[in-house]
């Protein structure tokens, strides 16, 4: 079944709230089987509403409202869609009580706008709010089904679990699984470019690349009769690009890249010590935001100066002077120096100029990763980077991970 959905309210259009009801909507109506053909977002605006009702409408036989339910003058998506829809507006006694109890326990008296939130479409499947004030409703004419949520995301959130799901779920007739592949050492277009013959051959499962910070991610989904047979063929094709791609994967189940490096160190019984320049102590605080990571973070030295560098993880003056502060030798020296300091079994560095202004003879960006685990030890040059501070630092941090990643894993870096 076709599905739209459409975000009312002025502040998403200047942009001071974020239209995170429309993703997370997409999300579970593409989970549960429905083709979410449009996204609207419309202002609190009765002549452009009902415009965009029509619009909305003519493509889809679902269409799903969030916002502008509320008590106040300027909520007007239950008026519009009652009288889209051709259905009266009536007084919901079960509302009506509720909010007389909600007044009451709070000593507050209910003014007259609140009476209009216990009015509800005649005919329609209310959805009663535990959350908040305003119920949300299901309203069903000819064919056309409209569902109204109130716009604050938890109401919307918990409206659609404890009520609209189960009237969803009776409407669709297909089901939707999908998985979310990450992928790190592969740009887009080359991941594209290996999976193109499954890409092309296909019409489901469908699969999907996005490139995300410093690595790629693959969507596979698929639409069958059962949730079974659409699982399965899923799984069928993860195992096809299993084989083509499979040594870029990292996680099946759209895991984040710490998390998977902390179980993967866990596992394996390792501790990580990190020497951070550029990122000043962003590689370790990004492994500490996940749970257990004590197990595996031996520490982390922020050696921004000079002199740190040789104070804390002590990197020979002379090479400093001699080689430079953003070079593969002082690199190397970080990284074996937090893993003697830390008393750890990986040590990992980063130090480069992370601009926007970067010393003559540099590129923006330029630095070194360094790594030292066992008898290998190695590092990295980073080029290319944009003059982007921001961006540079994320990407050292996702470098050194990537790094520690692969030493533990693999026991060898093939990242160039
Ligand atoms: P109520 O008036 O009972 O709070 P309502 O249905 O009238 O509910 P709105 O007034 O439209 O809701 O929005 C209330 C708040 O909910 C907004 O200020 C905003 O913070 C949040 N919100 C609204 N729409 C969205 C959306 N599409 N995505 C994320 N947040 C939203």
């Amino acid at each position: 079944m076709n599905s739209a959905i459409i975000a009312v309210g002025t502040e998403l259009l200047f942009g001071q709230t974020v239209n995170t009801n429309a993703s997370y909507l997409s999300m579970k109506l593409n989970q549960m089987g429905f083709n979410v053909m449009y996204h609207y977002v419309v202002g609190d605006n009765p002549d452009r509403l009902r415009d965009t009702l029509e619009r909305a409408f003519a493509l889809c036989e679902l269409v799903i409202l969030t916002g502008g339910l509320g008590p106040t003058q300027d909520d007007l998506t239950k008026e519009l869609v009652s009288e889209y829809m051709g259905a009266e507006l009536e007084i919901d006694e079960r509302v009506m009580a509720e909010l007389r109890e909600f007044f009451d326990a709070r000593g507050r008296v209910m003014t007259e706008n609140n009476i209009k939130q216990a009015y509800l479409p005649k005919g329609c499947i209310p959805l009663y709010n535990r959350t908040g004030t305003a119920p949300g409703f299901v309203l069903t004419r000819d064919g056309k089904t409209a569902i109204c949520f109130p716009g604050p995301p938890h109401e919307m959130k918990w409206l659609f679990e404890n009520g609209a799901r189960q009237y969803l779920e009776s409407l669709s007739s297909k089901s939707m699984y999908y998985k979310v592949v990450r992928t790190i050492g592969i740009g887009e277009s080359d991941l594209e470019t290996a999976l193109l013959p499954l890409i092309d051959e296909q019409t489901d499962p469908t699969i999907a690349t996005y490139a995300k910070e410093g690595e790629c991610t693959l969507r596979v989904a698929s639409q069958r009769d059962t949730p079974e047979e659409a699982k399965e063929a899923v799984e069928e094709m993860l195992s096809k690009i299993d084989e083509i791609v499979g040594r870029y994967i990292y996680s099946y189940d759209d895991e984040e890249l710490n998390e998977v490096v902390v179980k993967l160190l866990a596992d394996k019984g390792l501790k990580v010590a990190s020497c951070e320049s550029a990122t000043a102590g962003m590689f370790s605080s990004y492994l500490a935001d996940v749970p257990g990571a004590s197990s595996v973070l031996g520490g982390s030295l922020v050696t921004y100066s000079d002199e740190s560098k040789t104070a804390l993880a002590g990197v020979d003056k002379s090479v400093i002077e001699d080689k430079g502060v953003v070079s593969p030798e002082v690199a190397l020296q970080m990284a074996e120096g937090a893993r003697r300091v830390c008393e750890s079994d990986i040590g990992i560095s980063v130090t480069a100029y992370a601009g926007p202004d970067i010393p003559e003879g540099y590129a923006p960006g330029e630095g070194y990763v360094g790594y030292s685990y066992g008898e290998i030890s190695g590092t990295i040059h980073l080029r290319g980077m944009r003059n982007d501070r921001f961006r540079n630092r994320n990407f050292y941090k996702m470098t050194m991970l990537r790094i520690v990643y692969e030493l533990a894993s693999k026991g060898e870096v093939t990242f160039r």
